[in-house]
């Protein structure tokens, strides 16, 4: 082993990076990471984190508003951008240090530098050429926005964390995760907000009710949903104001325009095609089971290998891989049955199959479901109904597919997903008893089966 200066040189120090490096490192590895920006990556710098907070931020509107028909009175409520932006950015400085101190603490060797690979053992990154027994591309991936006018004039997430004043009116692109959270979150915080998006159905990909539901409860909250629309240009105004132009060819102004049409991942200039990696149209880097590369001593985890973009993929990406380097564990990624939620408002989170894909893969298949206004707001006038369905398929009776639309859908779609994960029955959902009164008891207490 000591003919390289390390075990593993790792290229990117966010979820997947950090989380390898480490576990590697207690493991007996030797091992570097090369961060040319912030320890912690997308996730805790751009990404789920200030996200979530944000998310927490722009749902206390309702709060106040669902306060008042519980007795409660205070003076108007006001919101203050600058007061979340600093207490958030005090929060991302801390992690940076909790995930920097992580590394060292393991004993990790840490380059500020960007790395780029220049052989199938050889990185450089600071102007200093290294050798490793394995290279890890863990580099994340990068906003990408469609090739039409004006687009200058548009943001992405990695800047809407960090604008100087809220704007009065937004206009956001796309029908993916991104678009759906930060127009709950500008619509939250009082920003007249309107989603366009070019397909007749947002969230793509999901069971096809969540998407469809989630355009009615946004609507209803304020935001205006434009389907089947898509942005044409956007041009500026003497009065620094943008026009969008639609598709339908409507034109509308806007305060700030966001794009949030997907990413792509980070594997440009890193020297990864000269040392024989092979990479995927979109930039992707192509890797087996085990995370390994074309080429045998390089690797890659995360948004870098375009699999399923969420963190806690990346870190058990990285922890399988650690643990087929150097613990003699070889460990093959299992990305089926992952769960994930959308912190929209409403929240949604989803674990298993659709039903169009169930249908799809299993052919017979039972669905469940249930819609249903909460116990918080029988007192009041919310209109806003929670929306939860199993898919069953019908010749083992096991539950595929746990589906949510509704407060706290994450937290409640985590539980569901061990009993999907362990492959539990529809008769053993209905063994369990409720916790009542919740709104989670109804997974638990869905009889009739929807035709
Ligand atoms: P990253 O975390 O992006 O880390 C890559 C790192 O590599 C970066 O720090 C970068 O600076 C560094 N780097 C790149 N190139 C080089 C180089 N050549 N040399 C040195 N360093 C380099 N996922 C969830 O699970 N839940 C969420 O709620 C969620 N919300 C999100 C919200 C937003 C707005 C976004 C954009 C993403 C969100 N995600 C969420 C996705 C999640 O952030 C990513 O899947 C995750 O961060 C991927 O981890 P990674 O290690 O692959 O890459
Ligand atoms: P998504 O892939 O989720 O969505 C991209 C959206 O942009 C889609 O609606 C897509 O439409 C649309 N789009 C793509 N190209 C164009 C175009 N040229 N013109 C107009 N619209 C376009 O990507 P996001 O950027 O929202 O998020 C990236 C990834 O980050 C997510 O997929 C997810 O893995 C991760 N993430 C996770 C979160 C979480 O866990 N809560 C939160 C945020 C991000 P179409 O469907 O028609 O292709």
């Amino acid at each position: 082993m000591a003919q390289y200066d390390f075990d593993l040189f790792t290229i990117g120090g966010g979820s997947g990076g950090v989380r390898a490096s480490r576990v590697s490192a207690a493991f007996g590895a030797r091992a570097a990471v090369a961060e040319d920006g912030r320890f912690g990556g997308t996730c805790v710098n751009v990404g789920c984190i200030p996200k979530k907070l944000f998310s927490y931020a722009a749902h206390y509107r309702e709060e106040f508003e669902v306060a008042r028909a519980y007795g409660w009175t205070a003076d108007e409520p006001r919101f203050d951008w600058r007061t979340l932006l600093a207490n958030k950015d005090r929060e991302i400085a801390r992690l940076n240090g909790v995930y920097e101190r992580l590394l060292t603490n393991a004993g990790v060797s840490i380059v500020r530098a960007r790395a780029v690979v220049r052989g199938p053992h050889e990185v450089e990154a600071g102007g200093r050429t290294c050798t490793a027994r394995h290279i890890l591309v863990a580099t994340g991936s990068w906003p990408q926005v469609p090739d039409i006018a004006g687009r200058e004039h548009a943001i992405t997430s990695n800047e809407a964390f960090h604008l100087e004043r809220l704007p009065e009116s937004v206009i956001v692109v796309g029908g993916g995760y991104i678009a759906v959270e930060f127009a709950s979150i500008f619509n939250g915080l009082g920003v007249k907000t309107t989603l366009a998006y070019r397909g007749a159905k947002l969230l793509r990909g999901f069971d096809h009710e969540l998407g469809e539901r989630l355009a009615d409860e946004m609507a209803k909250k304020g935001v205006a949903i434009r389907l089947n629309t898509n942005v044409t240009a956007f041009a500026k105004r003497a009065d620094g104001s943008i026009d969008a132009r639609l598709t339908d060819g409507s034109s509308i102004p806007v305060g700030a325009a966001m794009f949030a049409t997907g990413r792509k991942p980070n594997t440009r200039n890193l020297g990864l095609e000269t040392a024989g990696v092979k990479l995927a149209a979109d930039g992707a880097i192509i890797v087996d089971a085990y995370s390994k590369s074309s080429v045998d001593s390089i690797h890659a985890i995360g948004d870098a290998t375009n699999r399923l973009n969420l963190t806690p993929v990346a870190t058990a990406e990285a922890m399988a891989l650690a643990n087929t380097l150097f613990r003699g564990r070889p460990t093959a990624m299992d990305h089926d049955n992952v769960p994930t939620a959308v912190f929209s408002d409403p929240n949604l989170a989803t674990v298993g199959l659709g039903e169009a894909a169930a249908r799809e893969r299993l052919g017979a298949v039972e669905i469940y479901k249930t819609a249903f206004r909460s116990l918080k707001h029988s007192l009041t006038s919310s209109e806003e109904k929670t929306f939860m369905k199993l898919v069953v398929d019908a010749n083992t009776q096991r539950v595929v597919g746990a589906h949510m639309l509704g407060p706290e859908a994450g937290e409640i779609i985590q539980g569901i997903a061990i009993a999907v994960k362990l492959g539990a029955t529809k008769a053993q959902f209905d063994a369990t008893i409720g916790i009542h009164p919740t709104a989670a008891e109804e997974f638990v207490t869905l009889r009739e089966k929807a035709s």
